[in-house]
């Protein structure tokens, strides 16, 4: 069963409707540049450490490994991982400044969220397999409309499975993933969790998951091919459509993210 020792909620406060940020204080306005600041500093670190790798093959292929044959090989692999990764973070940023720009615009189609749930599923096996993890679906069969984006809801979900089968899901294990209407404290609300049996996370570090390149081992996301910013961008959507996300986490036993929808049944 799931891990409920350290519960955290991400987003609670609904997004102000067509109010423009009024600093009234210095601080505040001094603190939103500050983040700004380090996010261009963090944004240019990101894509500076591999670019400064592929230079330095550049140079290796132009000079000592000139004539060596299996060594050009290896290295235009690595080369081509790095490129990859630069690949992957600019995706995500593009992403990320989407969402953000679209947030206080709700969402607008009606959707089968119990379909993308399944086509989530069937998409992400190879990755779970590779990682001989199982992805279990529950309460997905029958169709079940809710105003959404299409393309939002499938980011954050394939989002979250990803992580869920990404970090320390051991061989053998199984993600569950999960749908159920359910009464919630303003009337019907939608319940998707994501619930893995992997390394789980430190209650200290989860209030700051979703801040953008947060991680908790740096080194172990980047090899896994992480930019960091995919809890940022499921923050994003999940308040652009008015929901709550949920991280419940047991060190040693597992994490579930929850995303709760406002639902009306129809
Ligand atoms: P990344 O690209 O690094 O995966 P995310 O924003 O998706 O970035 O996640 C931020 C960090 O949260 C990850 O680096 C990881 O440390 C932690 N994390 C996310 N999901 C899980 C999970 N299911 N179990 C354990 N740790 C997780």
């Amino acid at each position: 069963a799931a891990a409920q020792d350290s519960i955290y909620e991400v987003s609670v406060s609904p997004v102000p409707q067509g109010v423009l940020c009024a600093f009234e204080d210095r601080s505040a306005w001094e603190q939103m540049d500050q983040m700004r600041r380090d996010f261009v500093a963090n944004v240019s670190h990101e894509l500076r450490t591999p670019l400064t790798a592929l230079l330095g093959f550049i140079e290796t292929l132009r000079g000592p490994a000139r004539n060596d044959a299996p060594a050009r090989e290896r290295f235009l692999v690595i080369m081509a991982s790095e490129a990859e990764r630069m690949n992957r973070l600019v995706r995500d940023l593009l992403h990320l400044s989407r969402v953000e720009s679209e947030e206080r615009v709700l969402p607008s189609e009606d959707i089968d969220i119990a379909g993308l749930l399944r086509s989530v599923t069937v998409s992400l096996r190879p990755v779970a397999e590779a990682a001989r993890v199982t992805i279990k679906l529950q309460g997905a069969d029958q169709p079940l409309l809710i105003r959404a984006d299409h393309d939002q809801m499938t980011q954050v979900l394939t989002n979250l499975v990803e992580n869920a089968v990404k970090y320390g899901s051991p061989a053998g294990a199984e993600v569950q993933l999960a749908l159920a209407p359910e009464q919630g404290p303003r009337g019907q609300q939608l319940r998707i969790s994501v619930t893995d049996q992997g390394e789980g996370i430190d209650p200290f570090h989860i209030p700051r998951l979703t801040e953008r390149f947060y991680r908790v081992d740096g080194h172990r996301s980047r090899e896994k091919g992480g930019t960091g910013l995919g809890l940022a961008i499921v923050k994003h959507i999940v308040n652009r459509h008015r929901g709550r996300l949920i991280i419940e986490s047991k060190k040693g036993k597992g994490s579930r993210f929850s995303v709760l929808l406002p639902y009306e049944p129809r």
